[in-house]
């Protein structure tokens, strides 16, 4: 599933692509063809991103396509012509200029500003929003016996961190991610929120997930780069059984949450809070 940096990127780019235009909006696939017909010919004047959710604002009135790409859903875009439009694509924008195709979202549906407000409040603070901050979520995480590294991915307490982020911000902090919620200290928290919001905005803005620090880069170590269909150099996501760039220890994998966790056991022993 996609990490939140890439939802707020497809932001980004619906803004530089379409915003301040009218779009021809298109479902080819025919399920979401009674709100594109509703929407063609307006303007998209807004788009924004929280967590893994991307709304779609067009003027004049109050209207959100609310898009969630879930486990299968994907987005083409680029510069006319368009490709022939297939019957997988729900949603189609175009312009003279540009394209984008939505394919096997979760969610694709037109809301109201309403019901737009209602899917913010039950989503916990999100570090790539500029007027999120930290507290909200340390206020779920101090009152939890939860692991740190399952109250990472609860989008009610930290929305658009997946699995990646969660194991390399662990990894940068030197937490065992079994740590308890309440074992956190405030300042603990603030480091690993500030990190979030660094790397996370270096991830929209490479458009990959990229953790190690300068001193820890193939070139800096002399050793060869990460091969990894995700991309991007990191400490120990995907990299179970192979060696810990700072202490050379095994890295270890177990099913947290519903997903493979990855930590060194060394860099980020039990008790180290
Ligand atoms: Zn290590």
């Amino acid at each position: 599933m996609p990490e939140g940096h890439t939802i707020h990127r497809l932001a980004q780019d619906h803004t530089t692509l379409f915003a301040g235009r009218k779009a021809t909006v298109t479902s080819p696939q025919g399920k979401f063809s009674d709100a594109a017909d509703l929407l063609t010919g307006r303007e998209l004047t807004r788009t924004e991103a929280h967590g893994k959710h991307l709304f779609l604002g067009f003027g004049p009135a109050d209207s959100w396509v609310h898009i969630h790409l879930g486990l299968f859903g994907t987005y083409a875009m680029g510069a006319t012509p368009a490709p022939p439009p297939t019957d997988t694509v729900r949603l189609r924008l175009l312009n003279e200029s540009a394209y984008a195709d939505l394919r096997g979202p979760t969610t694709c549906a037109l809301i109201t500003d309403a019901e737009k407000q209602a899917i913010h409040e039950r989503l916990g603070p999100d570090p790539l929003r500029p007027s999120d901050g930290p507290a909200k979520a340390y206020a779920r995480i101090s009152r939890s016996r939860t692991t740190i590294a399952a109250l990472l991915m609860d989008q009610k307490v930290v929305a658009g961190v997946g699995n990646v982020y969660r194991a390399e911000v662990l990894f940068r902090h030197g937490i065992d991610p079994y740590t308890p919620g309440r074992d956190l200290t405030e300042a603990r928290f603030t480091q690993i929120w500030d990190d979030l919001v660094a790397l996370m905005r270096e991830g929209v803005r490479l458009g990959r997930i990229d953790t190690v620090r300068p001193e820890h880069t193939p070139e800096a170590m002399n050793r060869p780069p990460r091969v990894d269909d995700h991309g991007g150099e990191v400490y120990v996501y995907r990299r179970a059984d192979q060696t810990c760039h700072l202490c050379g220890g095994e890295i270890r994998t177990a099913a947290l949450a519903a997903r493979n966790l990855f930590w060194c056991p060394t860099c980020q022993p039990p008790g180290a809070r």
